[in-house]
This record gives C-alpha cells, structure tokens and sequence, in this order.
C-alpha cells in the first residue's frame, strides 16, 4: 500500500510502498477514506512524543470502511463504515472498567503507539470496544474530523467543563479545537469569546456561534477584556491552542469558582507552563485536562449531529491527496488556512 513515511524526526516524510497491514486478533484493517491532519502530527513527526518509535506512519483522524477482521472480532464486519477515537482504549484495565477508555492504561492510539492513517489501509487494535458506526448520512471527510478535535472538544465542553444555558465560555485558540468548542458550547446554550490572533479566523468563530471576539494582538490585556464582557469573568475556559499565555489567560480569566479546560497540547519547552494558583485557591477554581473522548459517548455527540444542532462539516476545510499530505504536515506548526484539511485522495 501507500503510506506517508518518516524515517527520522524532523526530516521530510514521503509517500512510499510498504507491506499492506493485518489485523491483530482484536483488531481491524480499515481502508482508509479520509484522514485529518492535525498538530498533534507534527508534534510525532517533530519527536516530541514518546510513543512514536521510527519509521513512522503518522495520521490518527480517520474514517474508512473495514476491510478485514481479527478473529475475535464480534461486532464489525467487512463493508462497515466506521470511525474511531484517537486514544481506543483496551477494554479491560482498571480506568476502561470505570467507563475511562481515554486515558486507558495500555491505550491505542493509531499514528502514534502504532502506524497511521496517512495510508490506504491502518490496522486499528480493540475493535469492539472503539469502533463507531458512521450513519449513512454522514460523508467520511466530515467522520474524519470527528476522531481528535471534534471529540475531545466535546469531552472538555459537555463532560469536563459541564457547561450550562446561559454561561459565559472563553474559548483560547480558534483552530479545530477552539472552533469545535465554540460550535458545541453554542450549541449547549452557552455564550462563547473567542479569542485568536487573526481576524480572519475570529470572523470564522463567529460564524460557529461565538458572540464576542478578542484579537489577543490587538489586545494589551485579555483577561481585563474577558471580565469587561462576561461582567466578572468566564464560568468555564479552554485553552485550545496549547501555550503558556493562553494556558495563563484561560485559568486567569475566569471568575470565581469557574472551570478551566486544558486541551491545546503543553509539550517540549510549554510542558512546564505558570498556573495563577493563588487565584486558583482564593477563587476555588477547577483545573481539567481533556484527552479524546470513549467510543460509548459517540452516541450523544452524533445525535447532535443528525438533528443538525452540531455541523462539523463547516469545519472542514481543504480536501488533500496523499501526495499532499507531507508538504501540508510539515506546514502544521503555522496555522494556515481555516478549519481541518483532510486528505480524501489515496491512489494517484
Ligand atoms: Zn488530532
Ligand atoms: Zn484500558
């Protein structure tokens, strides 16, 4: 099959031949039909991720059909159409027991603990327990965009930051993840800030529901301009984007009591970023991360979807081949361009 390959790290991938992939006993081989790239590809391509062992196959937003079937399998098929979240978890630990898969203790995680779907075919291990079946209705770009951003927004909006009708949400970062979780917060009722460097992409937030907007560029105090608007702060915050000034802004601009949710990755030299706890403690604020989301929550999410509460497919945004993939992936890092490109092209 082909398959974006890197042989090291930082060094430009290329689509090359490999062997086609089996199922594990567990598992599943899909033929991929769409994959999205994300920054979280050019953070394994980049090194920065421990379980990312060369060569590599990166890509972890998929959507497909199943081609073949581990002999355990009893729930899919060949012909289904599925997607998966990007942590699966293994079905069996301590945290999958307690209903936890995504941040299960042996966690599979396509395009990093094992091969991507930067390729025709990806084997994804813990079938039953992660495959989702895709309604009809719903094209495999739109599935795609689903498995990462869309969910763990979901995750950090509904599960984690448990947000009500009529609460202020501060949304830091207006790439797929800051999008998403201004599409679901407005969704649930909220009233969404979104608060980005470009223009451009804060017109596109209003668009997903946001009803005010901060260009942190412009802007010589973010928080001050938060407080002004919500009249004392966010009752629930996201940093998106994943630095140590949005990771600061999301804590610090809540008002008391207030939830903050850590999405946007803190890798490298942000791994270590400052915390306001002396806010936190006087203020009594909530501090969340929010890693994926478990196949068994799909439900909900694509119920909103069917009755067209939540659109991801606004979200999508440049159609890509294969051949694109490593010029786009080696890009990720500069933020261009609106909402998530997915390759859809794999033959040429
Ligand atoms: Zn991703
Ligand atoms: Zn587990």
């Amino acid at each position: 099959m082909k398959a974006v390959l890197f042989e090291q790290f930082g060094q430009p991938p290329r689509v090359q031949n490999v062997p086609d992939p089996t199922p594990a006993p567990d598992g599943v081989v899909i033929k991929v039909e769409a994959t999205g790239l994300c920054r979280s590809d050019w953070h394994g391509w980049m090194g920065h991720d421990p379980d990312v062992v060369l060569p590599h196959v990166p890509g972890h937003e998929l959507a497909g059909t199943v081609l073949a079937t581990g002999r355990q399998v009893t729930r899919w098929k060949k012909g289904d159409r599925v997607t998966v979240p990007f942590v699966g978890g293994c079905g069996h630990c301590h945290e999958c027991n307690s209903g936890n898969h995504q941040v299960c203790e042996q966690q599979f995680q396509p395009g990093f603990t094992a091969w991507g779907s930067f390729a025709e075919y990806v084997a994804v291990d813990y079938a039953d327990t992660n495959l989702v079946a895709l309604p009809e209705e719903l094209d495999f770009a739109t599935a795609a965009s689903l498995g990462c951003r869309f969910v763990t927004s979901f995750r950090a909006i509904v599960d984690q930051g448990r947000v009500k009708p009529g609460e202020w949400v501060a949304v830091h970062g207006c790439g797929g993840v800051g999008l998403s979780a201004i599409m679901i917060a407005s969704a649930m009722g909220a009233n969404v800030i979104a608060i980005d460097l470009t223009d451009e992409k804060l017109a596109f937030a209003r668009e997903m529901g946001a009803v005010a907007t901060v260009n942190a560029r412009d802007s010589a105090d973010v928080i001050g301009t938060v407080n002004e608007i919500t009249e004392g702060g966010a009752h629930m915050s996201m940093d998106a984007l994943g630095s140590p000034a949005t990771c600061y802004n999301s804590i610090a601009n809540l008002r008391r009591r207030g939830r903050h949710v850590q999405v946007g990755l803190m890798v490298g030299d942000h791994a270590r970023a400052i915390v306001p706890m002396a806010q936190v403690i006087a203020h009594e604020l909530e501090i969340y991360g929010s890693h994926g989301m478990q196949a068994f929550r799909y439900q909900d999410m694509m119920a909103m979807i069917r009755t067209g509460k939540l659109a991801p497919q606004k979200l999508v945004g440049k159609h890509l081949s294969l051949d694109e993939a490593p010029a786009a992936l080696m890009a990720m890092d500069r933020f261009e361009g609106l909402g998530i490109s997915v390759v859809t092209r794999f033959s040429s």
